[in-house]
């Protein structure tokens, strides 16, 4: 469950808990196994509780609970930094609400970022995630990605503006449990949530040219679940609205089984997770829509993460000429990695 890096950093130290920490506080070298992933406070929690996990510190029949948590605690608090300070209230609230990470089929809280206004920033609060219904799951959301669609909806000038809401849509998590009728996915499976899901029986699901399933293609208007036109999160009975059937910016989310892609166990999730929008995004519109041809010539307008898989879609399907056309500059020698062998600045060219 830890990155590589961090299990061989762990086991190399005799001191394993105290070198944990160390990581957890992120040294820069180390920041990029964490990706954007949320808050630093989040994210030391999710170490933390992985390493738990990791090392059974957690006793199964919950009868050693209370001394793990002092053990942990009286470590972690030996270490005076803010975020440090909050992770034994957080881990104590873990360890007694939900004791056993694969079992669970009762609501209980978590931390998610709530967005409660259009533009206002989203906080960090202590929401109530229902458990799975019928042809649900609950994931444990470990890595999330920020897309400009986020944003965009966010920002809500000319979109539908729905809040409070819980955004969130780019991630990879584990399965935690799932919902009556599910049968080919389990407890401890890795998974990466996606917007644009699959019922498996409509026409489109069914073509091999189109994938706007009629259930589950992305509907940024609704906040709810298909089941019961009810959200699974809520903050003193009031219900958050979801995003786009995914809303990641939780520990805990909820999603339709359909709207979620099981991954190999192998695959490191704090990379894979940008494979649940940037990539198939841009490689999608590429492969599946532009099409181009061997030796054709393919202008790429943006060289974000959906513009550099944008780019490796037409470096795989044999683009001879692939122009990148971006306003900063410095993102040309990126490209080059994706295939991009033309580059143009319409501010300086
Ligand atoms: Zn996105
Ligand atoms: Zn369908």
């Amino acid at each position: 469950m830890l990155p590589q890096r961090m299990k061989k950093a762990v086991t190399d130290n005799p001191k394993k808990l105290a070198n944990l920490i160390d990581l957890v506080n992120l040294p820069p070298t180390l920041r990029d196994f964490v990706g954007q992933s949320q808050t630093s406070r989040l994210t030391c929690f999710m170490r933390v509780w992985s390493y738990v996990k990791t090392n059974n510190l957690q006793d199964p029949n919950n009868k050693n609970m209370v001394n793990c948590d002092e053990k942990l605690k009286g470590i972690l608090l030996g270490k005076p930094r803010v975020e440090l300070a909050e992770l034994p209230a957080l881990i104590k609230l873990h360890f007694l609400k939900e004791p056993n990470l694969f079992t669970s089929h009762k609501k209980f809280s978590c931390e998610a970022a709530v967005a409660w206004e259009a533009g206002k920033p989203p906080v960090i609060e202590e929401v109530e995630v229902a458990p799975p219904q019928a042809g649900e799951v609950r994931l444990k959301i470990l890595f999330t990605y920020l897309c400009h669609t986020d944003v965009y909806f966010w920002e809500a000038k000319g979109q539908t503006p729905l809040f409070p809401r819980i955004f969130g849509h780019e991630a990879g998590g584990i399965m935690e449990s799932v919902g009556e009728g599910v049968t080919h996915l389990k407890p401890g499976d890795k998974a990466l949530p996606v917007f644009t899901g699959e019922c498996g029986e409509c026409p489109h699901c069914k073509s091999e040219e189109s994938n706007m399933c009629d259930l589950l293609r992305i509907n940024t208007d609704r906040g709810v679940m298909l089941n019961d036109n009810k959200s699974r999160f809520s903050i003193n009975g009031e219900p958050m609205n979801h995003f786009v059937g995914t809303s990641t910016f939780s520990e805990y989310t909820v999603v339709h089984v359909g709207c979620v892609a099981k991954i190999n166990p192998e695959a490191p999730l704090d990379k894979v997770c940008i494979l649940s929008c940037g990539i198939c995004t841009g490689l999608g519109a590429t492969v599946n829509v532009a099409k181009p041809k061997l030796g054709s010539s393919v202008a790429i307008f943006g060289l974000g993460a959906v513009g550099l898989a944008a780019a490796e879609g037409a470096r795989i399907s044999g683009a001879s000429r692939i122009i990148g056309v971006d306003l900063v500059s410095s993102r040309f020698e990126l490209a080059k990695k994706f295939g991009v062998n033309e580059f143009v600045n319409p501010k300086v060219d």
